[in-house]
């Protein structure tokens, strides 16, 4: 199977038939979702983890060593600097809010471009934080990233909080570090209810995430599985879509409002 083509025309007719007559649906979105609007994934070849391990910066070594937070910060600085904007697949995740068949988002991406494609927040459930909003982890103070960026770029290569000196880290869930449980609570509320759930341009090996589209099928939901590459969980779905999410995932959102 590949991203273009009749087969993969049909494909798509066919998983919109599978889920055809779904009004819950809950798209559950990784990485691969915003690789293009220019934000590399981790694990694909040139991905994030081709340039450093996330494990190195575990939030254990974030609050113990200040090598770490000066390379997060430069990290912070660059992906700041990006300015990506939503993409295709974004925007098929609001075209179906709009025609009233969204459950919500549940993402594990902390770049915001699922709001910035319209999608109203409540329907948005941001598992791994967001990347947009700092906070001290003594006092709680909170600043944008903006900000933050600009301290570093005036040479603050770890900028402490002003309000009390403490620790400053972006709003988003690092290795070792728990989420945030009205977060997961939501995305669990979410999964229970949909009865249709669409894993997207996720490897779909980082857990607990990785165990909504299981709990997803295992309440009964109808599990469609779209990413570029295999995922461990394929054998539960019942639809397997390999391909592009920005070039698929449009193309079943409109087969699935023309099937009603
Ligand atoms: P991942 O890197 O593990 O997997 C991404 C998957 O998407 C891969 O299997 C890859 O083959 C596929 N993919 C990449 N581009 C694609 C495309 N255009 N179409 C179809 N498939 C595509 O990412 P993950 O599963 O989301 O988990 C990793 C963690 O990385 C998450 O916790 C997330 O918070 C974090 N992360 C977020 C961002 C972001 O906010 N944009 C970026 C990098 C990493």
């Amino acid at each position: 199977m590949d991203g273009t083509g009749e087969q993969t025309g049909g494909l798509v007719a066919t998983a919109a038939v599978r889920l055809a007559g779904a009004k819950r649906i809950v798209v559950f979105t990784g990485a691969g979702v915003s690789t293009d609007s220019g934000i590399p994934d981790f694990r694909s070849p040139n991905g994030l983890w081709d340039r450093y391990d996330p494990r190195q910066l575990s939030y254990q070594r974030y609050l113990a060593d200040p090598q770490v937070r000066r390379l997060s910060w430069q990290l912070r600085r660059e992906l700041h600097g990006m300015r990506p904007k939503p993409n295709a697949a974004h925007l098929a995740c609001t075209r179906l809010a709009e025609a009233g068949r969204l459950a919500g988002v549940v993402t594990q991406n902390i770049d915001g471009l699922h709001t910035d494609a319209g999608l109203p927040p409540e329907l948005v459930c941001e598992l791994h934080g967001n990347g947009r909003w700092v906070a001290c982890l003594s006092c709680g103070d909170r600043l944008p990233m903006a900000e933050a960026v600009a301290r570093v770029e005036a040479g603050e290569a770890d900028p402490a909080c002003r309000t009390c000196g403490g620790i400053l880290k972006s709003t988003t869930v690092s290795f070792g570090q728990a989420l945030p449980r009205a977060a997961w609570e939501r995305a669990e509320a979410m999964t229970a209810c949909c009865d249709a759930f669409l894993a997207v341009g996720s490897s779909l090996v980082v857990y607990p995430a990785a165990r909504l589209p299981e709990l997803a099928a295992e309440s009964g939901a109808r599990l469609l599985i779209l990413n570029r590459e295999p995922t461990p969980l394929d054998p539960l779905a019942d639809v397997v879509l390999r391909g592009e999410c920005g070039e698929l995932l449009p193309r079943l959102v409109e087969a699935l409002l023309e099937a009603a």
